[in-house]
């Protein structure tokens, strides 16, 4: 995607490094990392390439590259044992595993299956996979809620056409921690936290600042992440075959199911040539 059609889509996920008071978001997969480049050589200020990130300072771990997981080794650190109330979003059971098998001694956790992205018939097949794998192993307790579809397609309008990886997903992703974010302040949680980061098509350092932002705004903490990190996404695949999970081979929305479609069929028709 072109970083013009990035920036206009999603102003506010973009590196501005030329305010030295802006969190550094690295954004690692190849659409948002290409975006972010160009728009970092249109904006590279005065000021040159130095720039402080927030995160890292915070968690003296650091100045150029964030490490997220590292962040969140030091936050549990610093609860010393105590096991903080955390409500963590979950995308599905199998992303779920790897994260909750590191969360569970240090938090007392409550998983939110929030995800309005995913198309009805296999967000209700994916949501009892969640259940089941949750009551099989006792790792967390479970948050009920809503499907609420609707608002997944208003709060992508305008960037259905665009690839996984791109503008929608951020849309997609601010949507479910929102209302994770929203449901840790009426519960009383002190952290909220997502699975998403175990994912290596999802850019850890876009989900974090989301995150953050929100953690501001709703006064609970957010718990930094990138589970995907020491093995975590190889551990999920482990888990879902120990526990026999389904294990869905797209996204989720309808657009890239059509988007797996499209390349299945493609990789097929190459096949018969
Ligand atoms: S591809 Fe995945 S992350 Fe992106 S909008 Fe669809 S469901 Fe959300």
């Amino acid at each position: 995607m072109a970083a013009r059609e990035y920036a206009a889509a999603a102003p506010e996920f973009l590196p501005l490094h030329n305010n030295i008071n802006a969190p550094l978001i690295q954004l690692k997969s190849a659409h948002f990392l290409n975006a972010a480049k160009k728009q970092e050589k249109r904006r590279q200020p005065a000021r040159g390439k130095t720039f402080v990130n927030l995160h890292a300072a915070r968690y003296n771990i650091g100045m150029n590259r964030p490490d997220f997981d590292k962040m969140m080794q030091k936050e549990i650190t610093l609860l010393g044992g105590r096991r903080a109330r955390l409500l963590l979003h979950s995308c599905c059971a199998p992303c779920s595993s790897a994260c909750l098998e590191r969360l569970k001694d240090a938090f007392c956790v409550t998983v939110l299956y929030y995800n309005p992205n995913i198309e009805f018939d296999e967000y209700v097949k994916r949501k009892a996979e969640q259940v089941r794998f949750l009551k099989e192993t006792g790792w967390a307790d479970i948050l009920d809620c809503d499907h609420e579809g609707e608002k997944f397609y208003e709060a992508c309008r305008g960037t259905e056409h665009l690839p996984e990886g791109g503008a929608r997903c951020l849309k997609c992703f601010e949507l479910r921690l929102a209302r994770t974010a929203a449901e840790a302040k009426a519960g009383g949680y002190e952290y909220f936290a997502t699975t998403l980061t175990v994912s290596p098509l999802k850019p850890a350092a876009a989900i974090n600042a989301i995150g953050e932002r929100l953690a501001e705004g709703c006064g609970v903490k957010w718990l930094p992440s990138d589970f995907k990190k020491r093995g975590g996404y190889q551990r999920s695949c482990a888990l879902a075959r120990e526990y026999s999970l389904y294990r869905q081979n797209y996204c989720g929305c309808e657009f890239s199911r059509k988007e797996r479609e499209r390349a299945d069929a493609q990789r097929k028709d190459g096949c018969q040539k």
